[in-house]
């Protein structure tokens, strides 16, 4: 029996964020995620309910075959979160094999040890006051991040840019560290200006490029 898994979305476009911010990739949205942030875009993807097809492996192989054969190079895993899905560490393996580069993006509340030998780069998201979900942070990710990978603080408030100066400062990533304003909630500008004043030279501000060029709200791009 082939391994399957909760597929809510597949398809190509450029990553919004991260190291490769402005490059396209093929999407894969699973569905189901173990948190409810309060500022979430994706909460249509998260609950048990969240639309999605059960697809086995040699699907998602065929959905990133086509997407290669278009020139894509990057398969982004995201979701909800995609690491919650069983045996996803075969996905990983498998579309690496493919010679593509695989990129997860993790909400920062799913211990990343059991999927370091897969190959991927990880953006992982460290939860912030605003989002209210700061508790379920598993701190000891840190440890294991490398420069390949990537924190993305996700800043809801002042608070937040601030909470996360110190928690880097606490845990002292070996990683690029990005502060990314939601949508909506705060001002870039405001998190630039506390960047000045905090002496915060080892963070980028990064904006969500997908929230410019097509409607906030928009599906699928
Ligand atoms: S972790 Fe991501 S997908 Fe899950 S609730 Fe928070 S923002 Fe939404």
């Amino acid at each position: 029996m082939e391994n399957t898994y909760q597929l809510a979305e597949h398809f190509i476009s450029i990553n919004g964020e991260g190291q490769l911010a402005g490059a396209l990739a093929l999407f894969l949205r699973f569905a189901g995620c173990n948190l409810r942030c309060d500022w979430c875009d994706t909460a249509w993807a998260c609950g048990k309910d969240a639309p999605h097809e059960t697809v086995p492996l040699s699907r998602i192989v065929q959905i990133a075959e086509d997407a290669a054969a278009q020139g894509v190079k990057t398969v982004t895993l995201t979701g909800g979160e995609p690491l919650l899905q069983e045996h996803i560490a075969d996905v990983m393996e498998r579309l690496g094999r493919m010679g593509l580069r695989v990129e997860v993006e993790t909400n920062g509340a799913v211990p990343l040890k059991p999927f370091l030998r897969c190959g991927a780069c990880f953006t992982m998201d460290y939860k912030l006051p605003s989002s209210r979900m700061e508790q379920h942070m598993c701190t000891e990710n840190f440890a294991l991040l490398r420069e390949s990978d990537t924190v993305k603080f996700v800043c809801g408030s002042r608070a937040d840019v601030f909470r996360a100066k110190e928690i880097a400062a606490q845990y002292k990533p070996q990683c690029p560290l990005y502060l990314s304003p939601v949508f909506g909630r705060i001002d870039p500008a405001e998190i630039v200006e506390i960047m000045k004043d905090e002496h915060m030279g080892n963070f980028r501000l990064q904006l969500q490029l997908h929230k410019f060029i097509w409607d906030p709200n928009a599906r699928g791009v």
